[in-house]
Protein backbone atom coordinates (compact mmCIF):
# COMPACT_ATOMS: atom_id res chain seq x y z
CA UNK A 1 0.00 0.00 0.00
CA UNK A 2 1.44 3.20 -0.71
CA UNK A 3 1.43 6.48 1.42
CA UNK A 4 0.54 9.48 0.00
CA UNK A 5 2.43 12.68 0.71
CA UNK A 6 0.09 15.04 2.63
CA UNK A 7 -1.51 18.29 0.52
CA UNK A 8 0.20 21.12 1.28
CA UNK A 9 -2.61 24.21 0.88
CA UNK A 10 -0.94 26.85 -1.29
CA UNK A 11 -1.33 30.50 -0.59
CA UNK A 12 -0.26 32.71 -3.82
CA UNK A 13 2.25 34.71 -2.54
CA UNK A 14 1.96 38.43 -2.13
CA UNK A 15 5.49 39.71 -2.77
CA UNK A 16 8.82 37.87 -3.64
CA UNK A 17 9.82 37.37 0.10
CA UNK A 18 7.22 34.95 0.46
CA UNK A 19 8.77 32.51 -1.84
CA UNK A 20 10.40 29.72 -0.96
CA UNK A 21 14.51 30.26 -0.10
CA UNK A 22 17.04 29.61 -2.89
CA UNK A 23 16.56 27.51 -5.30
CA UNK A 24 14.16 29.03 -6.87
CA UNK A 25 13.04 30.87 -9.74
CA UNK A 26 11.43 34.17 -9.83
CA UNK A 27 8.55 32.61 -10.45
CA UNK A 28 8.78 30.73 -7.74
CA UNK A 29 9.51 26.96 -9.52
CA UNK A 30 11.77 25.38 -7.68
CA UNK A 31 15.15 24.72 -9.37
CA UNK A 32 18.15 22.10 -9.27
CA UNK A 33 21.42 22.92 -10.40
CA UNK A 34 22.14 21.75 -13.81
CA UNK A 35 25.61 23.34 -14.72
CA UNK A 36 27.00 20.20 -15.82
CA UNK A 37 24.57 20.12 -18.94
CA UNK A 38 25.84 23.54 -20.13
CA UNK A 39 27.63 22.98 -23.81
CA UNK A 40 28.30 26.92 -24.37
CA UNK A 41 28.37 29.54 -22.16
CA UNK A 42 26.15 32.36 -22.45
CA UNK A 43 27.43 35.99 -21.79
CA UNK A 44 25.71 39.43 -20.57
CA UNK A 45 26.98 42.45 -21.95
CA UNK A 46 25.82 44.87 -19.39
CA UNK A 47 26.43 48.01 -21.74
CA UNK A 48 23.88 46.86 -24.30
CA UNK A 49 21.40 45.71 -21.31
CA UNK A 50 18.43 47.35 -20.84
CA UNK A 51 17.25 46.26 -16.83
CA UNK A 52 13.95 44.86 -18.68
CA UNK A 53 14.48 41.92 -16.42
CA UNK A 54 12.99 39.61 -19.39
CA UNK A 55 16.45 37.23 -18.97
CA UNK A 56 16.03 37.00 -14.83
CA UNK A 57 12.05 36.21 -14.98
CA UNK A 58 12.21 33.52 -17.80
CA UNK A 59 15.75 31.92 -16.76
CA UNK A 60 14.14 28.50 -15.95
CA UNK A 61 16.79 27.78 -13.47
CA UNK A 62 16.96 31.22 -11.51
CA UNK A 63 20.53 31.36 -12.96
CA UNK A 64 20.52 35.21 -13.54
CA UNK A 65 20.38 37.39 -10.76
CA UNK A 66 21.56 41.42 -10.17
CA UNK A 67 24.96 42.56 -8.63
CA UNK A 68 24.99 45.31 -6.14
CA UNK A 69 26.51 47.11 -8.62
CA UNK A 70 23.34 47.20 -10.84
CA UNK A 71 25.08 44.79 -13.45
CA UNK A 72 22.95 41.54 -14.76
CA UNK A 73 25.11 38.10 -14.24
CA UNK A 74 24.91 35.03 -14.63
CA UNK A 75 25.30 32.05 -11.51
CA UNK A 76 27.77 29.74 -13.62
CA UNK A 77 26.64 26.80 -10.97
CA UNK A 78 23.04 26.90 -12.30
CA UNK A 79 23.14 27.71 -15.65
CA UNK A 80 22.68 24.82 -18.18
CA UNK A 81 23.24 26.30 -21.25
CA UNK A 82 19.38 26.61 -22.27
CA UNK A 83 19.37 29.48 -24.63
CA UNK A 84 15.98 31.35 -23.56
CA UNK A 85 17.89 34.09 -22.16
CA UNK A 86 19.75 34.51 -25.52
CA UNK A 87 16.22 34.11 -27.48
CA UNK A 88 14.37 36.83 -24.93
CA UNK A 89 16.78 39.40 -24.69
CA UNK A 90 15.19 42.02 -27.44
CA UNK A 91 17.90 43.93 -27.09
CA UNK A 92 20.55 41.05 -28.27
CA UNK A 93 22.48 41.79 -24.94
CA UNK A 94 23.39 37.81 -24.21
CA UNK A 95 25.22 36.24 -26.83
CA UNK A 96 26.80 32.97 -26.56
CA UNK A 97 30.72 32.62 -26.09
CA UNK A 98 32.84 29.84 -25.38
CA UNK A 99 33.25 28.18 -22.19
CA UNK A 100 36.87 27.62 -20.65
CA UNK A 101 36.36 24.39 -18.88
S1 LIG B 1 16.76 40.51 -21.26
FE1 LIG B 1 18.58 41.58 -22.08
S2 LIG B 1 18.16 43.75 -21.78
FE2 LIG B 1 16.71 42.63 -20.50
S3 LIG B 1 17.70 42.50 -18.49
FE3 LIG B 1 18.27 40.65 -19.61
S4 LIG B 1 20.22 41.14 -20.62
FE4 LIG B 1 19.29 43.08 -20.00
S1 LIG C 1 21.21 29.76 -20.78
FE1 LIG C 1 20.26 31.57 -19.88
S2 LIG C 1 18.14 30.98 -19.51
FE2 LIG C 1 19.28 29.08 -19.79
S3 LIG C 1 19.89 28.45 -17.72
FE3 LIG C 1 21.58 29.70 -18.54
S4 LIG C 1 21.19 31.77 -17.83
FE4 LIG C 1 19.29 30.61 -17.61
Amino acid sequence: MSVRPPVIPWATPQALSDYPEWPHAPSGILVEGHASWRQALPQIDNSQCKKCLQCYLLCPDAAISVSEDNKFVIDLELCKGCGVCIRECRFEAIRWSEEKK
